[in-house]
């Protein structure tokens, strides 16, 4: 028995030091991965309900590393503990205004919604380096928006609607990514200004299985907060009707399309 142990261990150790090698790798990985250009953003659709011909995407982030793909959700927490993420969110943002003065060029207008980390929101520099970037790359604010989930909440409440006041001065919309699964105060999200809630897969996946009395709530509420509803994760045609069914306003997920390249985006174009 005590051998057995031993060797349990033994494995548990190995793959807590394994775990650890692969996260310092990374980090240190991670920290040149903007100028070895193993970055680059990919593009998913939001859909409006009833589908209009207008063009609204989420970025999204990817990092490629020899040759693999390491998904967000392992490296962007190793980007959050490291302080990195404010480098790579302000080089999303970049490259996010650079696409949309692209789309305004060519006349085909992209409206861009970035993912932007509660540690980067709650910097001083994050409003003046939004205005900063709307300016240099002169695009109009409409078309930009930020996603910020619900982990903002845990920053002063002062701070945050003095933000999210900002924002609104600058014509930034907001929405309130992954709706449900934080911890949002209602008390606190009640003060601040918010366009539109994005409601998590989570609760898009539960629609057959008696998920719709906490979609109807959501639903409701938003409806009196003057919040526009996303749902988010979209799979099925079920699901498409039934969320069109209680007024959603917005859709996105792989019903619709995958994140797709840049070159998708603008098809009849050369560069
Ligand atoms: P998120 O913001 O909630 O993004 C939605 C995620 O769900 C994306 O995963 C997207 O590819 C995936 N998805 C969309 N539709 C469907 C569907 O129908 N089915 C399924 N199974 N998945 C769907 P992705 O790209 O792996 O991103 C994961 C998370 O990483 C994001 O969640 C976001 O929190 C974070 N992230 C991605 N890019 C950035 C970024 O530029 N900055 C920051 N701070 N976070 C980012
Ligand atoms: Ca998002
Ligand atoms: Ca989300
Ligand atoms: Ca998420």
């Amino acid at each position: 028995i005590e051998k057995a142990n031993k060797q349990g261990f033994t494995i548990y150790d190995e793959q807590i030091a394994g775990k650890y090698r692969r996260k310092s790798m990374l980090r240190t990985r991670l920290e040149q991965a903007i100028s070895r250009q193993e970055l680059r953003l990919v593009f998913q659709p939001i859909v409006r309900v009833p589908v209009d011909n207008s063009r609204y995407y989420e970025v999204l982030l990817r990092w490629t590393l020899d040759g693999v793909p390491v998904p967000p959700d392992e490296f962007i927490p190793l980007a959050e503990q490291s302080g990195l993420i404010n480098s790579i969110g302000y080089w999303v943002l970049d490259q996010a205004c650079q696409v949309i003065r692209h789309s305004c060029q060519c006349g085909q207008p992209l409206m861009l919604a970035v993912n932007v980390s509660a540690l980067q929101f709650q910097q001083d520099e994050f409003v003046p380096d939004l205005h900063e970037l709307l300016e240099r790359h002169q695009i109009p604010a409409a078309l930009l928006q930020i996603e910020i989930t619900e982990s903002v909440f845990t920053v002063d409440k002062n701070i945050l609607i003095d933000k999210t006041n900002q924002l609104r001065d600058a014509g930034i919309a907001i929405s309130i990514d992954d709706f449900g699964t934080g911890y949002s105060s209602l008390s606190v999200i009640n003060e601040l200004h918010v366009n539109k809630v994005k409601i998590d897969k989570a609760f898009i996946d539960k629609i057959g299985q008696g998920g719709m009395p906490v979609l109807h709530a959501i639903a409701s509420m938003s409806q009196s907060m003057g919040w526009e509803i996303v749902a988010e994760g979209v799979e099925t045609a079920e699901q498409v009707q039934i969320l069109t069914a209680i007024n959603i306003h917005y859709m996105q997920g792989y019903y619709f399309s995958k994140p797709v390249e840049y070159s998708s985006l603008f098809p009849f174009t050369h560069e």
